[in-house]
């Protein structure tokens, strides 16, 4: 490491220099003096600030270009990270950014790098800067890792721990003649619906079954093959030699069929599943790291595959794996980058003839791929759990964009299952964007699909409660696809069904379309509940729906979706259109 120094990269923002208490100098200097490497940057990753420790803690040799240097140069400068810890940083701090629009603080993430770890923190500063901590923590880790070697066994399964495992495969890649290509087999396995277990059984029953799982794994593996628990519902299994491939797939169907007998405990008769993946030591990773990550990666497959089952790992698996991951990537960056945008559909009301509502469809402006369609990005959104901010944003947006359209025009916004995951956060996101629009929550509306009401939890329909009591209205989205049923019309009070577009098609049985666009208006009328046609293109499915009692309709036959800019002149469009009569 060259010389040590405190860096002023660019002119420090105004906001923050307004009045520093003793001069921008002194405010320097105060955190040249503290133990923590301190970094500031803007909302385009544009460097304004290092302190010394910064330089000193992470050996940066770059003298940053005022300006100019942004937080991937200073990171490239930092011989301390390389590759993955880099990019860890990077989306700690775009995730700072992406946080500050839901506005939630982040706590510190541990980055290692090899030999030292970092607990770093970013937080926003002021209007448009944040600033990321760097604390040193490995002395500390260190110390963990030796209490943690102690213990070799896992207490409440006595199967060897995770780090046992880890040292014996080391062990064996280091020992390992070169001339012996495949000198192990590594099984990962993951226990399918352990967690509901855990939750709905209790923690006691939990550990109970963890410890049959364990038993019955003896009854497969022999002596020399090491089970080991590798944390949660998590099992390793080391097999040496390598079996041959048939050996292999036979071991691990006997793992899924094995572990897949009901057990009983305590008079509960329990069900649950295994899923495996397989990865070769030599052929799948060459060291410890990539043999897990290969093993991880076919297990994915096999959970992906509808669980219950194994894989082998291919190396198809690692480029999806990578093409995902640098989408993943690009999401969470779209989000800080503000590259998201919500287009507006209109909704109109057959007996009133009237525009009554937009509903908002979210889209991802990709700087090189366009305009990005909310099925190309929504599912992996939904799984990485970035689908929590941006259904905040999406709220935010849509109610204050409604808040300047006539009163009489209400919005709908689309909400994931997966933000009922934390039904009393979403409540309270939903307050805060009418609060903050002022939108009176009666001009609000949300759509949700059945995954919300499958789960059948108690805290959801709390949650559903809560929001229709803010005044919003509950719509039942894309109705009569998958298992939409009776049942789930009966379990919430909704205003409106939402009759899925397959049933709009031209094509096939139309008598029988119309038939089921007949039973469920006919099922709304009896239990109150408005419905919407989505997806009506042509004045001949107009007519249809209208026959068959449809309350209002949705679709390109009207407009489709259309970015803010082309509102007013949509609504102009359609106050001039005479929806009753026929259209020729
Ligand atoms: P959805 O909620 O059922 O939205 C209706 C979809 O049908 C929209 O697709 C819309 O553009 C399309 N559509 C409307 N009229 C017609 C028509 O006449 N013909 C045809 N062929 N299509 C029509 P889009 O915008 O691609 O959105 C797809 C789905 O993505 C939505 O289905 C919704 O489930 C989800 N989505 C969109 N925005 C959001 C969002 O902000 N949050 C969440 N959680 N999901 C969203
Ligand atoms: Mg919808
Ligand atoms: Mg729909």
């Amino acid at each position: 490491m060259s010389n040590v120094r405190s860096m002023p990269v660019s002119p420090v923002p105004r906001s923050t220099r307004k009045n520093p208490p003793g001069g921008a100098d002194h405010f320097r200097h105060a955190l040249d003096a503290v133990q923590v490497g301190v970094l500031t940057f803007n909302r385009s990753l544009g460097v304004l600030f290092a302190n010394k420790r910064f330089a000193a803690m992470l050996d940066m040799d770059i003298q940053p270009n005022p300006g100019v240097t942004t937080l991937t140069d200073v990171l490239d400068a930092c011989a301390v990270f390389k590759g993955a810890s880099a990019q860890q940083v990077l989306e700690i701090c775009l995730a700072s950014i992406a946080a500050d629009e839901g506005g939630t603080g982040m706590l510190p993430m541990m980055v290692e790098t090899g030999e030292r770890t970092y607990a770093v923190q970013a937080s926003r500063i002021a209007d448009d800067y944040w600033m990321a901590s760097f604390d040193e923590t490995t002395e500390r880790r260190v110390a963990a890792a030796s209490a943690v070697q102690l213990a070799t066994l896992d207490t409440l399964t006595g199967l060897p721990t995770r780090q046992h495992f880890q040292d014996r495969i080391r062990h064996i890649m280091v020992l390992a003649a070169k001339d012996e290509p495949e000198p192990a087999l590594v099984m990962l396995v993951d226990l399918d619906r352990f967690k509901t277990v855990n939750d709905t059984l209790g923690h006691p029953i939990g550990d109970a079954l963890l410890r049959l799982v364990a038993k019955r794994f003896g009854f497969i593996f022999r002596q020399n093959d090491m089970v080991a628990r590798l944390g949660g519902d998590e099992f390793g299994i080391l097999v040496t030699p390598a079996p041959d491939q048939e050996t292999a797939a036979k071991l691990a169907r006997r793992i899924v069929d094995v572990l897949g007998r009901p057990y009983l405990i305590d008079g509960h008769l329990i069900n649950i599943g295994a899923s495996v993946g397989l990865a070769s030591a030599g052929r799948d990773g060459l060291n410890y790291d990539q043999l897990l990550r290969s093993a991880d990666l076919a297990l994915y497959a096999s959970k992906n595959a509808g669980r219950n089952t194994f894989s082998f790992f291919d190396i198809g698996m690692d480029q999806r794996a990578v093409a995902r991951r640098n989408l993943e990537i690009d999401l969470r960056r779209a989000l800080a980058l503000r590259q998201f945008e919500l287009h507006y559909q209109p909704q109109i009301d057959l007996d009133r003839d009237t525009l009554v509502g937009f509903e908002a469809l979210i889209r991802w402006n990709h700087p090189e791929r366009g305009l990005v369609s909310p099925l190309d990005f929504l599912p992996l959104a939904e799984e990485i759990g970035l689908i929590v901010a941006l259904g905040d944003w999406v709220l935010r947006e849509a109610c204050q964009q409604a808040a300047r359209w006539p009163e009489e025009v209400a919005v709908a916004v689309n909400v994931s299952p997966r933000q009922f995951d934390d039904a009393g956060r979403l409540v309270g996101s939903i307050a805060k964007a009418l609060t903050a629009s002022g939108l009176p929550g009666g001009r609000l509306e949300i759509e949700i699909t059945e995954g919300v009401l499958l789960r059948n939890d108690a805290d959801v329909l709390t949650a559903l409660h809560q929001i229709r009591a803010l005044g919003v209205r509950v719509a039942m989205d894309d109705f009569g696809t998958g298992y939409s049923s009776l049942s789930q019309l009966h379990s919430f009070p909704f205003d409106k069904i939402k009759i899925d577009r397959s049933f709009m098609t031209d094509r096939g049985d139309v008598d029988g379309q119309n038939a089921i666009i007949r039973a469920i208006t006919a099922l709304g009328v009896s239990l109150g509940m408005a419905t919407i046609a989505e997806g009506v293109e042509t004045s001949e499915q107009l007519a249809r729906i209208r026959t068959e009692g449809c309350t209002s309709v949705q679709g390109y036959l009207f407009s489709k979706p259309v970015p803010v800019s082309q509102i007013d002149q949509v609504m102009l469009d359609l106050a001039a259109r005479r929806f009753a009569l026929p259209l020729s």
